[in-house]
């Protein structure tokens, strides 16, 4: 059997596209990923459907999978000729236990390689505006652990040489000893006023950033209640640190946005508010099976098909090339039955039109999903007398259930979109198996929809809805998310 191949990854700070490309591709191709507490959620998001998904942190029921464990588990997978993503935060080598795992996959024979990642002592400084290196504030920068496996946990170091030789140093997990860290660097000679600031969980949108001197910061801390994860980074680079740094001055930041979707394709919305700075889950991850119709059906008797979806659109043209059927047989005008389904048909160069323009009289078809082909009613109250065909299933991949149920718990959700009504359906029966009821969901999340159709809806299921857009654009779209809350 062929041996598998294990991948230790860096997963970068916490922004999903600090990943490297090249980890990337790791993790889609992977067919087991074993991840850390503080690897971001939605990075799972983007392996293969359905794979084996390995919490390696802690959880309420059982206690850290142990180190030897961890690598244990990477051995069997391997050996089983599994594709493993070993997946930490940050760099693998930075306080990541990776040489330790490379270590065991050797002695068992296994082959692997180290893919680095952003460390958050350097990625988390930057989203908060500061440097570590500066021409005129810092030449050398050390990290330094701010906890150790001596009995107190207290790190046993240099204290001299790093107080006295390093300008810029960046204490990993060092929130609980930080009155330790400041007292060593102040007797050891550094001067009490220099600057210290602190982030918490850094390049992500509940990033927090305080800042003080070695003198100050621990009572800081005290009052504004920061804990794990925070870099702690002192040194005069963070006097460049201004009220604000450019990542939160971004449009979006601190939003938190569910993006409800029904189909399996990546909304180019969602990426656009990615690009202002909110971090957005887009749920439930959807996996399409094609369906097949064999035999031959008989495109060419219509006068009119209606693609209800794109993938529908898509699934055509599929359709019409494993039967070696040429467009130009086709005798048909295309209807999209939304924006979306009208673009895709003019992709493939043809002309499309929308449901209002549909003609009243001619043979129809309908093209679209087994869940809308099977509701007869809502079938005919849209589409009138019509033929159908489904072109495709679409089926809910359950890990991004994990995903959800991981967001909820740490409260990374406070705005949902809606942006059709079918949208609200399937959020809203996946959220049952998380506990979450459209009024729960209304009581943690401001509610968006994106037109009066999926209002309607949401407003029936029980939502509280706070605003509805003026029109289902981008730009709308932003307009109302950088409104203040009700
Ligand atoms: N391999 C990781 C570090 C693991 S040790 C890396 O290279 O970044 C865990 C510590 O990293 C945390 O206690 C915290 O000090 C720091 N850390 C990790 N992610 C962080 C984040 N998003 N913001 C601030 N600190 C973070």
């Amino acid at each position: 059997m062929n041996k598998g191949y294990v991948y230790l990854v860096g997963a970068g700070p916490g922004d999903i596209r600090l990943m490297t490309i090249k980890g990337q591709q790791c993790l889609e191709k992977a067919d087991v990923v074993l991840y850390d507490r503080l690897v971001n959620p939605l990075l799972l998001e983007q392996t293969k459907p359905d794979i084996e998904l390995v919490y390696c942190g802690k959880l309420p029921d059982r206690h850290i999978l142990r180190q030897e464990a961890i690598q244990e588990l990477l051995v069997d997978y391997a050996k089983k000729g599994k594709i493993v993503v070993r997946l930490k935060g940050g760099d693998p080598s930075v306080y990541g236990r990776v040489g330790e795992e490379a270590a065991a996959l050797e002695a068992a024979g296994i082959r692997y390689e180290i893919i680095p990642g952003i460390t958050a002592g350097i990625g988390a400084s930057t989203y908060a505006g500061v440097p570590v290196t500066h021409r005129e504030y810092g030449a050398s920068f050390a990290i330094v652990t701010g906890h150790d496996q001596s009995k107190n946990g207290q790190p046993q170091i240099d204290w001299k040489a790093l107080a006295t030789g390093i300008d810029t140093i960046a204490f990993y997990m060092g929130v609980k000893n930080l009155p330790y860290i400041c007292e060593q660097l102040t007797i050891n000679g550094r001067n009490p006023s220099t600057p210290v600031m602190l982030v918490q969980w850094g390049t992500l949108g509940k990033q927090r950033v305080l800042t003080g001197t070695l003198e100050t910061i621990v009572n800081k801390v005290l009052v504004e209640k920061f804990t794990n994860p925070a870099i702690t980074l002192v040194g005069d680079v963070t006097k460049l640190r201004t009220k604000e740094s450019w990542f939160e001055l971004q449009p979006l930041f601190s939003k938190h946005i569910l993006f409800a979707r029904t189909s399996s394709s990546k909304s180019k919305i969602a990426n656009q508010l990615r690009d202002n700075g909110a971090d957005v889950f887009e749920f439930p991850r959807m996996k399409m099976n094609d369906y097949t119709n064999e035999p031959p059906f008989p495109y060419e008797q219509y006068e009119q098909i209606i693609f209800h979806s794109e993938e529908s659109v898509d699934w055509f043209f599929r359709d019409l090339q494993r039967k070696h059927l040429d467009i130009r047989s086709i005798n048909a005008s295309f209807y999209g039955a939304s924006t979306k389904s009208q673009l895709r048909i003019q992709s493939y160069a043809c002309l499309s039109y929308s449901l209002n323009q549909l003609q009243k009289d001619g043979k129809r078809l309908v093209i679209g999903p087994e869940s809308i082909i099977k509701n007869v009613l809502t079938r005919q109250e849209r589409y009138g007398e019509h033929d159908c065909l489904i072109s495709h299933a679409l089926t809910v991949i359950h890990q991004s259930n994990g995903t959800c149920r991981r967001l909820l718990e740490e409260d990374r959700i406070d705005t949902i979109i809606f942006p059709s009504a079918e949208s609200v359906r399937v959020v809203t029966e996946q959220m049952a198996d998380h506990d979450q009821t459209p009024l729960t969901l209304s009581n943690r999340a401001e509610i968006i929809c994106f037109g009066p159709e999926s209002e309607r809806v949401a407003e029936q299921l029980g939502y509280r809805i706070d605003h509805r857009l003026e029109k289902p654009t981008f730009e709308a779209l932003l307009h109302v998310l950088q409104k203040k809350r009700r």
